[in-house]
């Protein structure tokens, strides 16, 4: 059977309080091996739940900060707890952190702030930083080369070839999401294309984005194995090699253990 990483989930959240244990048996049943349990919000709560599934479950782990769409709720007291929690053993990254000029939630200035801040503390703690870009991706590149971020992951492409590469120039993993399924999605396909084997991930951002063949609704981490059917065609790859490659390129990332 095929295994795999999701290498960026919020399985945390609430949307899955009523039926967790399910999820996470369907997900474990379909051959998610590992699952990188992300703090969707900006708030202390929805870190202390990923921590708390990751210090209970043990194929869980943590990857914990403030989405860029809550920059603004950021302050001193929450940077020095995500500094304090990021020296536990379960926290194998920070973020997710970056850039969302789509929405606008938080004023541009404060998203590029608190990316900045959590560069450098992800660097500190030398902790691979996951980033989340959105319609930003000049400044996203610039505030990368500027605040010298070595290991990281650009989660959920949604870019295309050029800046696919320019990622791969700095050193950061290229991670897709259900997206890769979406017909509209060529662009992103294309950059599929040119981002060598040993850098690509594979992640369902769930609840968000579900993939084909059954896009929309709440999504659940079972569904990677769609997301690597969709990534295998774009990159004209079997699937197998998509799952083994992309599970080990996670696990070198955010230095998980083999199973
Ligand atoms: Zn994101
Ligand atoms: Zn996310």
């Amino acid at each position: 059977m095929r295994s795999f990483v999701d290498s960026h989930c919020h399985v945390g959240e609430a949307e899955y309080d009523a039926d967790r244990a399910e999820v996470m048996a369907r997900a474990r049943a379909a051959g998610v091996r590992q699952f990188v349990v992300t703090a969707a919000g900006g708030t202390l709560e929805t870190n202390r739940r990923a921590l708390e599934l990751a210090e209970r479950e043990p194929d869980c782990w943590a990857v914990i900060g403030v989405h860029p769409h809550d920059a603004k709720l950021v302050d001193e007291a929450l940077i020095e707890r995500i500094r304090a929690w990021a020296r536990l053993p379960r926290v194998v990254g920070i973020g997710e952190t970056g850039l969302d000029y789509h929405y606008d939630h938080s004023p541009r200035e404060r998203q590029l702030a608190e990316f900045r801040r959590f560069a450098a503390l992800a660097r500190e703690a030398s902790l691979p930083l996951v980033v989340h870009s959105r319609a930003a991706a000049d400044d996203t590149l610039r505030v990368l080369r500027e605040e010298r971020v070595e290991a990281g992951v650009m989660h959920c492409f949604t870019y295309g070839p050029e800046v696919a590469r320019q990622a791969v120039d700095l050193g950061l993993y290229v991670s897709f999401s259900g997206i890769v399924t979406f017909r509209n999605a060529g662009d992103v396909r294309e950059a599929a294309r040119r981002v060598p084997l040993e850098r690509l991930l594979l992640e369902t951002d769930c609840p968000y984005l579900a993939p084909e063949p059954k896009r929309g609704g709440r999504n659940e981490p079972a569904r990677v194995a769609d997301v690597a059917l969709g990534l295998a065609a774009a990159i004209a790859r079997p699937v197998d090699e998509v799952a083994e490659r992309t599970t080990e390129n996670a696990r070198r990332l955010f230095r998980l253990p083999a199973d």
